[in-house]
């Protein structure tokens, strides 16, 4: 478990807790419209546009009114985007790879002999329904054995290398204060639920939330054999108990704060704060190195959790094992009623996914999980053209030098803060595609016919990969994606912004199109996550990845009361029904957007004088600025579900698709000038906001 703030561009699942996102994806044994293929789109899509629409009145309605009606939501998802079509060609390209490794032979390398019989063994249903529960037995049996809870530490270190998360989380991270350090992390964890509100809210939708889980984990319970009537009352006892856990957990919104997540302690310290944890006994055998001091993110949480521990009984804590043991397994390696119950309240009630998704496309992705370097190098050398990378990298060094200007020319900055965050931006490190090495499976042995073992030993086999980091020096050269990634994210202790080669493609990067939309589309995503570094979280890092305060206390409360402006602005956005944005949730996001497409705008801007382009000059039926704004606009073409918006406003710190477009460009007076709109019409405030 890597426990760490990096900030992607997108995509919820990623930064939900992982027991989540794996019981997401659904099993589907026929062949459904989901099925369906998709080609990439070109730079400008006038097809997507709804030109019916005032584009000053409603940007995102002007740039992607139509894609809905072209790119209905698939049966098999629950949102549907710009993000999507490329990640579903991504799955295609990866599927024919796979299928021809796990056909065999004896040319394949070690690497295709991984990749190969671990997709082959995860697509047969067949011997996973045939095994039944019978490969969980161990671990169940362990469980009826505890003889007291003071068994407990051992039984919870081992869970963590299984990716069982019942109680607590464990894992390694950069030291917040230090990033030269790799150090031991303790959380808060246990949760079934998406985030410790759900046990909370009163609203309609949260009530009927609460008692479809109830309801889940009877059914759950029963499918392990329990009677009707235990299964019932054991899972209302597995509900308190997870609710009075979610008490004493931080909000996902304070944890945005690195200073209230990092608590230096010693295994003293801890063992005093939680001595039902035995922490000693705990790092023992957690496959950890020796530590003396770790961080314990919420020592609230542990202190809670003690006092739980104490009061609660052998057999409601057994109960609760057993649950969270079921629960963490990943559907698709489960026989199929389990898989069915999984997906029917993770898939089909929380995010309002009407079908489970086809068996190959969980197994790519459940071989990407596994395997993400093994199966990348593949996909980099088969699907990844250098000259993608090489323009990319040339846009990247256009937009840290607009940030370079952006920030000299500040009149809100002290000279003083202004030196320290050129020298963070200098130090930024740009890593485009894949890593330059890759990481060696050697050591992890996967069985043709073991899908179950094999998810088992990839998850240890991870686990201890971090792990052995603690004490270590870092590695700067590491990635927290696999290349085939439609995705990019920002490390603030790595001081890195990331683009895997999976999101280096149409309509993102595209060779065929203008510079104008490349910038608008790729070069919006660069923005963002360069722009990271310096949005509320980001900003309390330093040129070396240190939580250190480089601000003088005025700079400071400059950028506050204008991240404020933000703060109001996004929250005044209604998502769904009584759902609005929650505007300090998503106010790093909301910078790194805003920011960052003024960042490719001014690049756009400096490249089109470099190259003597006439910015009104029309090409297409658009100007070079109209396709620059159109391009940004459908990066975020989409819909999404009711339900899995009500989802994503909840727990996702990025905003809803159409809220990152129109809130961005009401905040460009640029924008509004390039569409001949008036100041006072919803696109063009008079009062905008800006941080960046
Ligand atoms: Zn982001």
């Amino acid at each position: 478990m890597k426990i760490q703030m990096a900030r992607r561009i997108s995509l919820a699942l990623l930064s939900v807790v992982c027991a989540l996102s794996t019981m997401l994806l659904g099993q589907s044994q026929t062949p459904s419209a989901s099925e369906k293929t998709y080609a990439l789109l070109p730079g400008l899509d006038k097809s997507l546009m709804d030109t019916t629409a005032d584009r000053c009145v409603n940007f995102f309605q002007y740039a992607c009114g139509n894609f809905s009606k072209l790119y209905p939501i698939p049966p098999d998802q629950s949102s549907f985007d710009t993000f999507t079509i490329v990640a579903e060609y991504a799955e295609n390209q990866l599927h024919t790879m796979l299928e021809k490794a796990a056909a065999g032979g004896a040319s394949r390398t070690a690497n295709e002999q991984k990749n190969g019989d671990y997709y082959a063994s995860c697509m047969d249903s067949t011997a996973i329904d045939r095994d039944g529960l019978k490969p969980l037995q161990p671990e169940l049996d362990r469980i009826a054995g505890l003889k007291s809870t003071s068994e407990l530490p051992e039984l919870l270190a081992h869970y963590q290398l299984i990716n069982v998360n019942a109680f607590l989380n464990f894992g390694e991270q950069q030291d917040f204060k230090d990033a030269r350090k790799q150090i031991a992390a303790l959380d808060q964890g246990g949760l079934g639920l998406p985030e410790r509100d759900y046990y909370f809210r009163t609203d309609e939708a949260a009530e009927k939330t609460r008692k479809e889980y109830v309801q889940h984990i009877t059914n759950v319970l029963k499918l392990m054999g329990e009677p009707e009537s235990k299964a019932a009352s054991d899972a209302q006892e597995i509900m308190q108990l997870e609710t009075a856990l979610a008490k004493v957990s931080m909000d996902i919104t304070s944890r945005r704060d690195p200073s209230k997540i990092y608590h230096m302690e010693t295994v003293a310290e801890l063992t005093s704060l939680a001595p039902s944890l035995a922490p000693n006994r705990f790092l023992d055998v957690s496959g950890a190195p020796m530590v003396t001091e770790l961080n314990v993110t919420n020592p609230d949480f542990f202190k809670g959790l003690n006092a739980l521990l104490a009061s609660t009984d052998l057999q409601t804590v057994k109960t609760y094992l057993r649950w969270q043991l079921i629960n963490s397994i990943p559907g698709v390696v489960l026989p199929k009623a389990f898989d069915d119950e999984h997906f029917d309240f993770y898939g089909r009630k929380l995010r309002g996914q009407p079908e489970q998704r086809a068996r190959w496309k969980r197994c790519v992705q459940a071989t990407d999980d596994a395997l993400g370097e093994a199966l990348g190098q593949v996909y980099v050398a088969q699907e990844f053209p250098l000259a993608n990378k090489q323009a990319t990298l040339q846009m990247v060094e256009d937009i840290e030098v607009a940030m370079g200007q952006d920030i000299a020319t500040l009149d809100w900055m002290s000279p003083a803060t202004k030196t320290r965050a050129e020298e963070k931006l200098h130090a930024v490190a740009d890593k485009i595609g894949y890593p330059d090495h890759w990481r060696d499976y050697s050591k992890l042995t996967i069985v043709r016919g073991d899908a179950f073992g094999n998810m088992l030993r990839a998850a240890e086999f991870e686990n201890l990969r971090e792990l052995a980091k603690i004490g270590k020096p870092v590695d700067r050269g590491e990635w927290g994606m696999s290349p085939p990634t439609v995705n990019a994210y920002y490390n603030p202790s790595m001081n890195d912004i990331n683009f895997p080669a999976g999101i280096l493609q149409a309509p993102f990067y595209d060779a065929k199109a203008t510079d104008a939309e490349n910038y608008g589309h790729i070069g919006a995503v660069v923005g963002h996550e360069l722009t990271h570094g310096f949005d509320d979280e980001g900003r309390q890092f330093d040129a070396n990845g240190n939580l250190s305060d480089w601000w003088t206390a005025d700079d400071a409360k400059q950028f506050e009361a204008k991240a404020d402006c933000e703060v109001k602005q996004y929250g005044a956005f209604v998502a769904i029904g009584d759902a609005k944005v929650n505007g300090r949730l998503t106010l790093g996001e909301n910078t790194a957007d805003n920011g960052g497409l003024r960042l490719a705008f001014m690049a756009f801007l400096a490249d089109a004088k470099r190259k003597n382009i006439d910015l009104e000059q029309k090409q297409d039926g658009y100007t070079a600025l109209e396709q620059f704004f159109v391009a940004y606009g459908q990066n975020w073409c989409g819909d999404t579900r009711p339900e899995q918006l009500r989802l994503q406003v909840q727990t996702d710190p990025h905003s809803p698709r159409e809220v990152r477009v129109n809130g961005v460009v009401q905040n460009m007076p640029e924008f509004g000038e390039a569409f001949g709109c008036k100041v006072g019409q919803p696109m063009m405030p008079a009062n905008a906001c800006r941080v960046w």
